[in-house]
């Protein structure tokens, strides 16, 4: 006997769905402080929530938003996530994912040339992407420590806590680069360099690559410059790198969760990150197990967009960051910290009321950091749809009170 199940049967309403993205209703109703009893139904569901999830979120798109390294998502990944929750492959089991896994391959076969990499497989995030590969580098070619610079991202130091390595923490520039000279020998160890720092967007110098018995570059945020003819060469060298984690989440414009870890020499690095098992027809490689077609959106976006659609997006925000930098450059009260590499600009008033000039401002315009124990402002160019003179009217009107 077959169920009927309206549950699992839309029957048009996913278009009610879509309609709440558009218009928005006022909130009716609080959330319910209790697990009801019986189901209010979708719609209802929809119409209690979306002014909740829609209404409350952050708006990534809005001309002033330009605070974090999380971009707006072209509308082809909005369709392909629809599809994906649809079908609900898991990359674990290929006779779940048939061509979940094929389109994984394909995403590789066309990014992986960038980077010189040869294999790899994508992962939630680039923290998970940075573990993977401090855990290959430590088992297939056991490296004795990590050495980062104090720069790196915080999740060098989680991957090398739970990998119980010790972590060799090199000074860097006030601009947030590895200090070349404080570099110790590192021939036993797992060098991370990062393309892209987290505060300040700087690029560690990549010509260290091929000192230390592995070399990782997390270029989880600055990697896909490699896409741009204008920017590609701020990450030479990168190639001859052992893995390169990259947030496609980030400049990729993907949905969470999208990340690539790439290795040079994938069997080595998969033989020491693979595991088989009973139930399984195919290894399962890397931290996670059961994980969803991330891959599918990444195609769909290359296939829309194209290589040169992509690297259009990145240097025009890009571009928007190194304006921003000039402008505020040429203003007597503001201070820049340098000019922009990858798109985060970092300044702040030279009245040192950081905190008070970041009250001011719109929410979503600005994040802060710590540098040299100074509190600094710092603006990220992830959304191709920001207004960058509406930015700098803004900040200028800010700090002259
Ligand atoms: C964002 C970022 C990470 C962490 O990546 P997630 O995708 O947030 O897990 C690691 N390193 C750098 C340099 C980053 O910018």
């Amino acid at each position: 006997m077959t169920h009927q199940d309206p549950s699992f049967a839309p029957n048009g309403k996913l278009e009610d769905a879509i309609s709440l993205l558009r218009h928005t209703p006022e909130k009716k109703s609080d959330l319910p402080r209790e697990c009801p009893e019986s189901g209010l139904g979708e719609l209802a569901t929809l119409e209690l929530l979306s002014p909740y999830v829609i209404g409350e979120a952050a708006k990534l798109d809005a001309p002033e938003a330009f605070a974090n390294m999380d971009p707006p998502t072209p509308w082809i990944t909005w369709a392909i996530a629809l599809w994906n929750a649809r079908l609900n492959q898991n990359l674990l089991h290929p006779a779940t994912a048939p061509f979940a896994i094929k389109a994984e391959q394909r995403v590789f076969d066309w990014l992986m040339p960038f980077f010189g990499m040869h294999g790899g497989h994508m992962c939630s995030g680039s923290t998970l992407a940075n573990l993977t590969a401090i855990w290959a580098a430590r088992d297939s070619k056991d490296v004795q420590r990590v050495v980062a610079s104090q720069a790196a991202h915080l999740s060098i130091q989680k991957a090398a806590r739970m990998l119980r390595l010790p972590i060799e923490v090199v000074p860097a520039s006030k601009q947030g680069q590895l200090d070349t000279s404080q570099l110790g020998d590192v021939s036993d160890a797992c060098l991370v360099l990062t393309a892209g720092t987290t505060a300040t967007g700087e690029i560690d110098p990549l010509e260290l690559i091929g000192q230390a018995r592995w070399t990782h570059v997390d270029a989880a945020w600055g990697g896909p410059l490699r896409l741009s003819s204008t920017h590609f060469h701020k990450l030479a060298g990168i190639e001859g790198a052992d893995s390169v984690a990259v947030s496609a989440h980030k400049l990729l414009m993907q949905p969470k969760d999208s990340a690539l870890v790439m290795f040079r020499d994938p069997e080595l690095a998969n033989s020491a990150i693979s595991f088989g098992g009973g139930y399984l027809t195919t290894p399962n490689i890397g931290v996670q197990g059961s994980r969803g077609a991330a891959a599918i959106s990444l195609l769909a976006t290359l296939l829309a967009l194209g290589r040169a659609g992509i690297a259009e997006r990145i240097d025009r925000v890009m571009e928007m960051a190194n304006q921003l930098a000039e402008k505020l450059r040429a203003d007597e009260n503001i201070e820049l910290l340098a000019m922009p590499k990858t798109g985060v600009t970092v300044f702040r008033p030279r009245n040192f009321d950081t905190d008070g000039i970041h009250a001011k401002l719109p929410s979503g315009m600005f994040s802060t950091c710590v540098i040299e124990d100074e509190r600094w402002l710092r603006s990220v160019a992830a959304n191709p749809l920001a207004d960058i003179d509406l930015i700098v009217t803004t900040i200028k009107e800010a700090v002259r009170g």
